[in-house]
């Protein structure tokens, strides 16, 4: 079965961005552009990796996290935080609330297919991600 992916993102370009990276790549693509739709989307899609905007509106990427990691269901899929430039030093506050690993924007589209791949490689064989 195709791996779910799912894209949390309010900026139609950068989500386009990741779109376009991703594609391609046997995966299935879900969006969100705010953060009850992720979370109505996450619990109806179960995906199996989560790329998470922390600026949205109606509830924060952060919020979002640590809500989801609160089920049983998420309390393992990997998320990463998506993080605009304006955040750095903020990595930290995401890691803890629940996120795996942080890319910072503009996001390196060379870098994000390999990260997301080797990360549901390591959760397929059940490997913490701690390394990340
Ligand atoms: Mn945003």
């Amino acid at each position: 079965m195709q791996e779910k992916i799912l894209i949390v993102e309010d900026n139609p370009q950068n989500m386009k961005l990741i779109e376009m990276t991703l594609r391609g790549k046997g995966y299935t693509l879900l969006k969100a552009a705010d953060g009850e739709e992720a979370l109505d989307m996450a619990m109806r899609e179960q995906p199996d990796l989560i790329i998470m905007d922390m600026q949205l509106p109606k509830l924060n990427g952060l919020e979002v996290t640590k809500r989801l990691r609160k089920t049983s269901a998420f309390s393992h899929t990997p998320i990463i935080a998506l993080t605009a430039y304006a955040m750095k030093g903020d990595e930290e506050k995401f890691i803890n609330g629940g996120c795996d690993a942080y890319v910072s924007k503009p996001i390196n589209t060379r870098e994000l297919p390999g990260m997301i791949a080797e990360m549901l490689r390591q959760r397929q064989k059940g490997n913490p991600l701690d390394k990340w």
